[in-house]
């Protein structure tokens, strides 16, 4: 005759069972088998004594062993030994050589571990976060040192590698799409003169200002870079020769029209320009752009060609 009401039977948190003095399961409900890691199929006959952890088996049945009713009330730990244990609050009882336990989980002990689950889900939620932050600092880190890298210290302007890596990038680009892609090579006239006369220091404020010019003059998809110490390139994309021209005469004009402090007469620079042809090499394209800026030196200085 069963004692286990079948409301209790499918319960969880709720842990009912009798057991036989060999320690052998006669009925358990489903917090029972829970915790004793049975399956439902072993019920009848299952050994389950070690489920009793403390107060073990053994123990309880020492307790008042002529006795015929309640032989523990309070703490029951239960559970697998070797693998995780509960304490639990309940009764047990020998009644006709049998042992019946009623027990039910530790509700202070569940919300104890429930807010340290909590507390401790918050210690990760802020780590997680802190890391995140950390990450997202050190993306930046990493994307200004490569623009460091990339970069003219004196002027701000791209360097002679990022010219190279966007000439690189650009070219394929004309090769997918046949985009006209120009460019030009500007520098500056009598530099030595002016270093001479004002001074190393003056000369690179000269530098300076020339590079916000060119700066001024170009729209945003093209890049300006120095490529040596008074030598300058604009890569002009989606920009034919005609455009290209009229790009290096208006940078051209502004330079020459007012002279940038200290010196006293305005800096003016030379300028070669090319566009790259079907099938041309990198090489052979800026050896254009180099021979049309020396037929301008040579030509007097102070002017545009085309090469
Ligand atoms: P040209 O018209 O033929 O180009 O004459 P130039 O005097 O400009 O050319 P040259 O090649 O004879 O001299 C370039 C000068 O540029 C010499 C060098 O000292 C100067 N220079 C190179 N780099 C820097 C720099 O970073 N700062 C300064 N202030 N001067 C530099
Ligand atoms: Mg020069
Ligand atoms: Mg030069």
């Amino acid at each position: 005759m069963s004692w286990i009401a079948p409301e209790l039977r499918p319960l969880s948190a709720v842990v009912a069972a009798t057991l036989a003095c060999d320690g052998t399961l006669i009925e358990a409900n489903a917090g029972f088998l829970r915790i004793a890691r049975l399956p439902a199929q072993q019920l009848i006959g299952a050994p389950a004594a070690r489920a009793f952890v403390q107060p073990s088996f053994a123990a309880l049945l020492r307790l008042a062993p002529a006795a015929d009713d309640e032989i523990h009330r309070g703490l029951l730990t239960m559970g697998d030994p070797m693998a995780a244990t509960r304490t639990l609050h309940g009764r047990v009882w020998r009644r006709g050589g049998q042992l019946q336990v009623l027990a039910e989980y530790d509700i202070d002990e569940l919300e104890r571990l429930n807010a340290k689950m909590i507390e401790l889900n918050r210690d990760y939620a802020d780590a997680q976060f802190e890391l995140a932050q950390s990450n997202i600092k050190l993306q930046q880190r990493e994307a200004e040192i490569v623009a460091l890298t990339l970069t003219d210290s004196l002027t701000g302007l791209g360097n002679h590698r990022r010219f190279e890596q966007e000439l690189s990038t650009e070219i394929k680009r004309f090769a997918r799409t046949a985009e006209p892609l120009s460019a030009l090579m500007v520098d500056l006239d009598h530099f030595k003169a002016i270093n001479d006369s004002y001074g190393h220091d003056a000369g690179d404020k000269v530098l300076a200002a020339f590079a916000a010019l060119l700066r001024a003059q170009i729209r945003a998809t093209e890049i300006a870079a120095r490529i040596g110490g008074e030598e300058f390139v604009v890569l002009m994309p989606h920009t034919g020769l005609q455009q290209a021209m009229l790009t290096a005469e208006r940078i051209r004009t502004a330079l020459a029209a007012v002279p940038i402090p200290p010196a006293s007469q305005p800096v003016t620079a030379s300028f070669g320009v090319a566009t790259l042809a079907t099938a041309e090499s990198r090489d052979a394209f800026m050896r254009r752009v180099d021979c049309a800026l020396y037929a301008a030196k040579h030509s007097g200085r102070n002017c545009v060609v085309a090469g």
